[in-house]
């Protein structure tokens, strides 16, 4: 476990150095989200704009798909980060 003392989220892709205050939490930068397949994108865009609308009454198992679908993103990301040559 990595505490940091600063507020600014990382990239999830391991060695990348980009960094953002947008968010708190973990982040994907603009040089690593294009390497995830567009229908996981579209997907993730779908949630992020179901949650802009409804907020808290998205659903009751909301959350727990949000958080799955970022693993899954996460993961591609990472994985195709390291594989490109
Ligand atoms: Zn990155």
């Amino acid at each position: 476990m990595t505490a940091t003392s600063t507020d600014r989220a990382r990239c999830v892709v391991p060695f990348c150095r980009r960094t953002t205050k947008r968010f708190k939490a973990e982040w994907i930068c603009g040089n690593h989200w294009p390497l995830i397949p567009k229908a996981q994108r579209r997907v993730w865009g779908r949630l992020r704009k179901r949650w802009r609308r409804y907020g808290p009454e998205a659903g009751v198992h909301f959350d727990a798909r949000w958080w799955r679908i970022w693993d899954r993103l996460k993961r591609e990301a990472i994985e195709r980060a390291a594989g490109i040559s």
